[in-house]
């Protein structure tokens, strides 16, 4: 099978305050992916103010960083159950997981919760152990108590071996042990880069594409966000969705969004891999499979038990 080295999607999960945005932040900062009239020191999914002003709903928060040559996509994640719907419709765009989680803390309500979803899609945790700078940060027994929660939610062998990496995302330091923090957020970078599968290069095949999460935006509609699972997909294509209802609908592909950084960026094409929003059809639903005419082959059907869409 052919793989696309070029990318890794992966989502970050936490219990709050753990340190998911400064861990995103410093990963961004050290790639340099940040554009160079962005504020480095701007929150970077924080960006809800800024979102707003645009009239954007922002429901799904994707960071792509670009590190050598490997577009990482990091998408954020809701902690609260109240979510569960749509974390886990994100754990099955991604292929792996960052689980960060406070070093003098442990795991709280919302590490399990988060960690439960991703182990149940099979996917490999990397857990990060943040704010080793805190004077009471008691490393080794947060790793204790991190594996007994992995074997409590029952992991299998391979996600049992998790790898960790110790940080302090608000130094901007990481490493292999507690003590050796160095200046970098490199160790994180090579542990994704090494223990995140790649995905699937599958251009050759007829294109699929899952509404995974829907977002709004006053200049384009409605926006479906999901992952191209099987194929291409290219501003001006003749495709259809296949509605819940076995109905099909067509319709043209009128604007198309990768990411870079924090920001949307119009693109004209994307494979099999890549995440990406599509706009131009006001009643895509999430769950819905986009295809082309001539080969409508439906994905599994996702489960949705929340409010997905909020139209302010
Ligand atoms: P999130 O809710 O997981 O996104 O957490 P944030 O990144 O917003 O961090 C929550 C709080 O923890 C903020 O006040 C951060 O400054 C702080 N924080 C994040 N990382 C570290 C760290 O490595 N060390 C220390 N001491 N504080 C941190």
């Amino acid at each position: 099978m052919q793989l696309r080295e070029d990318i890794r999607n992966i989502a970050i999960i936490a219990h709050v305050d753990h340190g998911k945005t400064t861990l995103v932040d410093q990963m961004l900062k050290y790639s340099g992916t940040f554009l160079e009239h962005e504020q480095v020191d701007e929150r970077a999914m924080d960006s809800d103010d800024i979102e707003r002003e645009r009239g954007i709903t922002i429901l799904a928060k994707n960071t792509a960083i670009r590190y050598n040559d490997t577009t990482i996509n990091i998408l954020d994640t809701p902690g609260h159950a109240d979510f569960g719907g749509e974390v886990e419709r994100i754990m099955k765009m991604v292929d792996g997981v960052l689980l960060v989680v406070d070093a003098y803390e442990g795991c709280m309500p919302q590490t399990r919760f988060v960690l439960k979803k991703a182990l149940d899609q099979k996917l490999t945790p990397i857990v990060v152990l943040n704010k080793i700078d805190r004077p009471n940060a008691r490393p080794n027994e947060v790793i204790d108590e991190v594996l007994d929660l992995f074997i409590e939610l029952g992991a299998d062998d391979e996600q049992l071996e998790f790898p960790v990496k110790y940080a302090s995302a608000l130094n901007g330091t990481s490493g292999e042990e507690p003590e050796a923090q160095k200046e970098t957020m490199e160790p994180v970078f090579t542990e994704i880069l090494d223990h995140i599968p790649a995905p699937a290069d599958t251009a050759d095949e007829p294109l699929q594409f899952q509404v995974t999460l829907l977002d709004y935006n006053d200049y384009v509609g409605r926006i479906g966000i999901g992952r191209v699972v099987r194929g291409n997909i290219r501003v001006g294509q003749q495709v259809v969705v296949l509605k819940k209802d076995g109905t099909k609908k067509s319709f043209r592909i009128s604007k198309l969004f990768g990411f870079i950084g924090l920001k949307r960026t119009e693109i004209k094409e994307a494979t099999s891999g890549d995440i990406v929003a599509i706009a131009g059809m006001d009643d895509i639903n999430v769950g819905e499979t986009i295809c082309p005419q001539d080969h409508p082959e439906g994905l599994p059907y996702l489960r949705i038990d929340e409010p997905t869409l909020q139209m302010t």
